[in-house]
């Protein structure tokens, strides 16, 4: 699985296709960082023909993109009204949430039954990398926003069930596109060895306390981002009468 790159893809017909990606992927690699970065709003509509002229390519393989990131959450389509970026909801946010924290937590559980197979050095280093970067203020920058993902994706990836890490991603790429949007306003700073005590539970190889751990990690922002997303519901209704 690969892991989620902030790539700039600028334009997408600059390449011929003797890369490893296809055009449709490139596209699709371009509108999923503009919806994750916010350079797309919620609820923006997404037309195949206007896309297909900004980006340089036939409408087919904007279509292939739209049905991809449809499929992981991102975009939206409706009879008659087209494609459009996936709208920020209370009921989307509680959804990734469980979610989240019930295979994140299954992760580090099964990372413990097999603490000897796990890279223990590497996942540490990633742990110190996401602590420093939140420590210093840099966590919702793009650069902090990869290196919180990677670490998490190399727990799911420790546990050699590639569905986790595929599943965990897709959840990933729609909190990250939320946290963009939402303002940091009710924010509590977590410990600075935040992520070196998830992988510190992990190495004692005990599996009930590495899912307790993993369990207190995700909740520990939850009431931030469901605070934060009520705020950015309700401005939006102030600002245009009413949600799209
Ligand atoms: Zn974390």
């Amino acid at each position: 699985m690969a892991n989620y790159r902030f790539d700039h893809c600028s334009p997408v017909s600059d390449n011929t296709e003797s890369g490893s990606r296809t055009l449709a992927q490139r596209v699709y690699d371009t509108l999923r960082e503009e919806i994750v970065d916010g350079a797309l709003q919620p609820g923006g509509r997404l037309v195949r023909r206007e896309l297909s002229k900004r980006l340089g390519v036939s409408p087919m393989p904007v279509t292939e993109a739209l049905l991809r990131l449809e499929n992981e959450g991102l975009v939206e389509s409706r009879p008659l009204h087209g494609s459009r970026v996936s709208l920020l909801t209370i009921d989307q946010l509680r959804n990734d949430e469980v979610l989240r924290e019930a295979i994140e937590s299954q992760a580090a559980r099964l990372c413990a039954e097999h603490v000897a197979d796990v890279g223990l050095g590497k996942l540490l280093s990633k742990a110190k990398l996401a602590d420093r970067m939140m420590s210093q203020g840099d966590s919702n920058s793009k650069l902090g926003m990869q290196t919180h993902l990677e670490f998490h994706l190399e727990i799911a990836n420790c546990t050699g069930y590639s569905r986790l890490g595929e599943e965990l991603q897709r959840l990933w790429l729609r909190r990250l596109m939320r946290l963009n949007w939402l303002k940091a306003t009710h924010y509590r700073k977590p410990p600075s060895d935040w992520h070196e005590q998830v992988v510190n539970v992990i190495a004692q190889g005990d599996p009930q306390a590495a899912d307790a751990k993993m369990r207190e990690h995700i909740r520990f922002g939850t009431e931030h981002d469901q605070l934060a997303l009520n705020e950015f519901l309700d401005q939006k209704v102030v600002a245009g009468g009413k949600t799209a």
